[in-house]
C-alpha cells in the first residue's frame, strides 16, 4: 500500500484539507485499500455527502473491474482465459487496455501491459519478493508480448493468445480512475477539488482566492514529509514514477517495480523519479512509466515527437530527477516549478 506517496501530497495540500467547509459540504473523504492505495478527495465547498458517495462508488466499480486480486474481476478473467477465449469486457477495461497498447506501440514495447508474468515473479511489495533465477525470468519473458493481445472493437473483447500470458495495468489504471473522478466533478459543476489516488494527483479548478494549488514532488531519497520540489498549478494532473515507491534492497542493490521488458529486470538508469504534468491523468500515468523506462535523452525526444505528431491535443510537461540530484524539466514549467529542498536546487529547463 502506497501511503507514503499519498502523505507527500497531503503535506503539500494540508492547509487546503483543513479549510472549513460551507454548510452543505462535509469533511473531505479518504479510503484505504481502493486501487491498492489510499484515495482522498476534497471538493471543498461543493463536497457534499452525495458527491463523495458518487465518487467512491465509481472508484469501487473500477476496482472491481481492474483488481487482479479479485478472482472475478475483468482483468482476472482476461488472464485466466489466456490461450482459451476472448473475454467481453466493460467500456472501462476496454479503453484502458487499448490505451496501454497504444503506449506499447509508441514506446516500441518498453511500456508493455503483458509484463504480468515477470511482475508476479519478482513479487515486489508482497511477502514473497525475491530475485528470481535467470532461467525463471527467461521463461516468464516468453509470455511478454503486447502484439499478442487481440482486441475486437465491435465485440469489445480482449484476448491474450497464449496460455501463461497475463496483463498488469498497474502503470496506467490509477490515471484512468483519476480522470473518471474529474468527470464526476465536472458533471456536478464542482468548482475546485484536490484528488489524490495514492500520489496520482489532480488539482481541479483554482484555490478559492483564484491562486494556484501547490503540489509537492516527492524527494526520492527521503520521506513524504520532505518534498524535493513544488509545482504551482491549476486544472492539472501530476503523476510520478520512481524507484522509491515499491522496491526491496538486497546486497546493496535496489530492485524496484518498473521492469524492463527486454531483460525482465528492474529498469536500470540514472533516474530516481520521473514526473508528468498535463491535463489527462491516464496519459500522465502511462507516460510516467514509459518515460522512466526510456531514460532521459530518449524520453525528451519521445515527448517532442508526441507534440509534433499531435498524438494528444496537449503537450505533457516532464520533470526528471537523477541520482546526482539534478532536476531537468520542460521549459513550460519554468514559472511553476521551484526547489523546496536544498539538494534539488540544480534545476535546468529544456
Ligand atoms: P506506481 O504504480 O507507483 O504509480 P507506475 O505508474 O510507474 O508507478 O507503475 C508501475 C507499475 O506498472 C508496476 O508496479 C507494474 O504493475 C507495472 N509495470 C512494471 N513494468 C512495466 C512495463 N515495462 N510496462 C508496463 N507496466 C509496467
Ligand atoms: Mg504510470
Amino acid at each position: 500500500m502506497k501511503i507514503s506517496k499519498y502523505l507527500c501530497v497531503l503535506l503539500c495540500t494540508t492547509s487546503l484539507f483543513n479549510m472549513s467547509c460551507s454548510k452543505k459540504s462535509v469533511a473531505p473523504q479518504s479510503k484505504i485499500g481502493l486501487l491498492g492505495t489510499v484515495c482522498s478527495i476534497n471538493a471543498y465547498d461543493d463536497g457534499s455527502e452525495k458527491l463523495y458517495t458518487a465518487i467512491f462508488n465509481r472508484l469501487e466499480e473500477i476496482d472491481d473491474d481492474f483488481n487482479v486480486n479479485k478472482s472475478q474481476s475483468e482483468i482476472s478473467l482476461i488472464n485466466s482465459n489466456a490461450g482459451i477465449a476472448p473475454v467481453k469486457v466493460s467500456e472501462d477495461v476496454y479503453y484502458v487496455v487499448k490505451t496501454a497498447l497504444q503506449f506499447s506501440g509508441l514506446t516500441k514495447g518498453a511500456f508493455d501491459p503483458t509484463i504480468g508474468p515477470v511482475v508476479a515473479l519478482w513479487g515486489i511489495n508482497t511477502d514473497h519478493a525475491r530475485i528470481p533465477e535467470k532461467n525463471e525470468i527467461e521463461q516468464a519473458l516468453r509470455f511478454v508480448d503486447y502484439t499478442k493481445v487481440i482486441l475486437d472493437d465491435k465485440g469489445q473483447t480482449v484476448y491474450l493468445t497464449e496460455k501463461g500470458m497475463s496483463i498488469d495495468l498497474g502503470g496506467i489504471a490509477k490515471g484512468y480512475a483519476c480522470d473518471e473522478v474529474v468527470k464526476i466533478l465536472k458533471h456536478n459543476k464542482v468548482k475546485r477539488a484536490v484528488v489524490d489516488l495514492g500520489g496520482n494527483v489532480y488539482v481541479w479548478g483554482t484555490k478559492k482566492d483564484g491562486s494556484r494549488w501547490k503540489v509537492g514532488v516527492r524527494n526520492p531519497e527521503s520521506n513524504a514529509a520532505d518534498p524535493a520540489l513544488a509545482l504551482s498549478l491549476y486544472n492539472s494532473t501530476v503523476v510520478t514514477s520512481g524507484v522509491y515507491e515499491r522496491y526491496f534492497i538486497q546486497d546493496g542493490i535496489r530492485f524496484h517495480h518498473i521492469i524492463n521488458p527486454e531483460d525482465g529486470y528492474p529498469c536500470q538508469n540514472d533516474l530516481l523519479s520521473l514526473t508528468v504534468v498535463c491535463e489527462s491523468s491516464i496519459i500522465a500515468d502511462a507516460l510516467s512509466t514509459s518515460l522512466f523506462l526510456l531514460g532521459q535523452d530518449k524520453g525528451f525526444e519521445f515527448v517532442e515527437k508526441l507534440s509534433q505528431t499531435n498524438e494528444f491535443d496537449f503537450v505533457p510537461d516532464v520533470i526528471y530527477i537523477s541520482k546526482e540530484h539534478e532536476v531537468v524539466a520542460s521549459s513550460n514549467l519554468r514559472n511553476s516549478l521551484t526547489a523546496v529542498n536544498e539538494n534539488y536546487k540544480k534545476i535546468s529547463f529544456r
